[in-house]
């Protein structure tokens, strides 16, 4: 699937967001690649995504950032991941695995500070004895 690949990072997160909220309220499938839906937006109507997975550039949305450019938003997005909820898993998966090795390293950042600030202690409490 190459759509994903034509989108911004940011225009995926907060299509995967999208799609898992659930504002993709409506779905047509046309076959080889092709589908419809209606997602909600900002504004009070739904906008209009039409995605082609096989040509992805085809693929087009009615809504002020894509419309009239060939740009895939997080409408195409949202209603990518909503024909493709094996995609929408995949991408959930990377993410978690993101955030586990942020928390990872958080947690190791952590460890170096608590084992600094444990250094800074003793020579405090070195320095206090010496002096008093
Ligand atoms: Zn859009």
């Amino acid at each position: 699937m190459s759509l994903l690949t034509c989108a911004s990072g940011n225009s995926i997160y907060r299509g995967y967001d999208y799609y898992n909220i659930g504002k993709v309220t409506m779905i047509e499938d046309f076959g080889g690649g092709q589908f419809k839906g209606f997602v909600d937006g900002s504004g009070n109507e739904p906008y209009e995504a039409f995605i082609d997975v096989n040509h992805p550039r085809k693929s087009h949305c009615n809504c002020p950032h894509a419309n009239g450019k060939r740009i895939i938003c997080k409408h195409q997005v949202a209603l990518f991941f909503k024909a493709f909820p094996d995609e929408a898993e995949k991408y959930k998966a990377e993410l978690e695995a993101y955030y586990d090795y942020e928390e990872k390293r958080r947690e190791d950042e952590e460890k170096s500070i608590e084992k600094y600030l444990d250094k800074c202690s003793k020579s405090e409490l070195c320095a206090q004895t010496k002096g008093g």
